[in-house]
């Protein structure tokens, strides 16, 4: 392994690939960082290739792009979890050996994707609900379902993804519910026909997909979970166009198991760690990283491809890793201006459309503020530090206006998972009191959890040299 790395790459899923692909054709010293098992993102999360296989042509067209990157030369360190970084781009990684290792790249491609948001109610974090996100993984790493029946809700598309993961898999699907506007879904579907890859995939999933709309339940969320120790039954009720409950169509069902999703937003921790800004944008999905012409973030070098910077599906994660590649190489003088121009040109046409379909995504995701100020006092925001929503609006009530100053009076985003999920309720909280906080829940070293023997270890680098 190479001490010096012209390009590190965070992330491993459609962005962070293509990216390293391409760069390889120049001779660069790359290195690719995941977390994960296999190279392949959210989108792919396989463990072993044989037990996986999908109608899909996206999917079929990412494991083809896995293959390659795993014949490649790149330099993958997989099951490694990036758990410090400065605005100097050193990193330090813990291995998958438990070993802390130091790379100073040159050039780094923030290609760290999306984490999941889930609209909090009373009793959501009772053992028996999942995220839609988790249910993709577990059944895309173990290849089959894992109960007799599930029921979904959410909003977004995730869950609709899941659901079509789960009928492939043989999986039978109790209830489905959906908490998208009829004109959000007009929206979001006329713009993912007018890319060639989802027109494709749509194809595919199209008999699955009639069937759940067929048995889908439409503009009906889910408001309570009960349950004694475990889920037992949830209260559904009907919303109107503004995702507002209507009082009086509340109804229970009996289930054990429940999926659900609200939307995604970016991961940002490790770049806004590296010194990297973040606009808040709505319109984008919310906190995404500022980045100018190039992709390239607001630190000197460092690139952001993928849902870093808006979350657009697979295709858009490609070209964004392409034209990262690209900005890349022009920054390293390998390429010049006009030839940079002549190779991204169509890249650019592209990324318009997937932007455009980035913002029919974030429509579909945003909290209804009503029904935050209306919630059960004591439903859990953080689920790690078990705070409630209580504490939040005391802190609030107390003087408090931001995220971070929330956390350090309550712990909300202290716990294992530092924020990732509480954050953006408690900016929902914060924006339902008529505060708008728009900056990052600030991340500090390790970020990830690491045993204190393993931060006491000697640090070298990658090839076994002394800092
Ligand atoms: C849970 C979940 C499930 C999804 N399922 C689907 C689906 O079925 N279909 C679909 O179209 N879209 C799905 N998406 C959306 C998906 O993110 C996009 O469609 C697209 O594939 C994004 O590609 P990407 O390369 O930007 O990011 P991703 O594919 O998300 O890849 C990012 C990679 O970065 C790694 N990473 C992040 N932080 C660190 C760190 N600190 N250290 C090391 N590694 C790190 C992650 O392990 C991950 O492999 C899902 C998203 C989520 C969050």
């Amino acid at each position: 392994m190479n001490k010096d790395y012209d390009v590190v790459i965070v992330g491993a899923g459609f962005a962070g690939i293509k990216a390293s692909l391409l760069l390889e054709n120049y001779n660069l010293n790359i290195c690719v960082i995941d977390e994960g098992i296999q190279a392949g993102g959210q989108f792919i999360r396989y463990k072993d290739g044989t037990q996986n296989s999908s109608k899909i042509p996206t999917y079929n067209k990412g494991l083809s792009l896995v293959k390659k990157f795993n014949e490649s030369s790149i330099t993958y360190l997989n099951k490694s979890e990036l758990i410090f970084i400065n605005k100097e781009k050193e990193i330090l990684v813990k291995l998958k050996d438990d070993s802390l290792k130091m790379i100073k790249p040159k050039t780094i491609i923030f290609a760290m994707g999306a984490r999941e948001i889930v609209e909090p109610f009373k009793g959501w974090d009772l053992p028996g609900i999942i995220t839609t996100g988790a249910m993709q993984i577990l059944l895309k790493t173990s290849g089959k379902v894992f109960a007799n029946e599930i029921t979904i809700a959410g909003s977004g598309i995730l869950h609709y993804a899941a659901a079509v993961t789960w009928l492939e898999k043989g999986g039978k699907i109790k209830s489905f519910y959906d908490g998208n506007s009829l004109s959000n879904k007009f929206k979001m579907l006329s713009s993912a026909l007018s890319s060639s890859d989802k027109r494709a995939d749509l194809f595919a999933m199209s008999l699955n997909m009639i069937k759940i709309q067929m048995n889908a339940k439409n503009n009906i969320k889910v408001i309570e979970a009960k349950g004694n120790n475990k889920l037992e039954s949830i209260i559904l009720a009907k919303i109107d166009s503004k995702g507002n409950i209507i009082k009086g169509t509340e109804f229970e069902e009996k289930t054990s198991l429940l999926a659900i999703g609200n939307g995604l937003i970016a991961n940002l921790d490790v770049a806004t760690a590296a010194g990297c800004q973040t606009i808040y944008d709505d319109k984008l999905g919310g906190l995404v990283l500022k980045t100018n012409k190039l992709l390239e973030t607001t630190q000197d070098n460092i690139f952001s491809a993928g849902a870093s910077n808006c979350i657009g599906g697979a295709d858009k994660a490609q070209i964004d890793g392409e034209i990262c590649a690209y900005s890349v190489l022009f920054k390293l003088k390998l390429i010049d201006f006009n030839l940079y121009s002549k190779l991204t040109e169509k890249l650019f046409i592209y990324r318009k459309k997937a932007v455009i379909f980035a913002k029919t995504l974030s429509n579909m995701q945003s909290f209804n503020l009503n029904e935050i100020r209306n919630l059960d006092k004591n439903t859990t925001i953080c689920r790690c530090e078990n705070i409630k929503i209580k504490d939040i609006t005391n802190a609030i009530e107390f003087g408090l206006t931001s995220i971070n100053s929330i956390k350090k009076k309550t712990r909300s985003g202290m716990g294992n998972c530092q924020g990732k999920t509480c954050s953006e309720l408690v900016r929902a909280i914060l924006q339902s009191k008529g505060h708008n906080d728009t900056s990052h829940i600030k991340a500090r070293a390790p970020l990830k959890p690491t045993n204190i023997n393993i931060l006491a270890s000697e640090i070298t680098f990658l090839d076994g040299s002394k800092i």
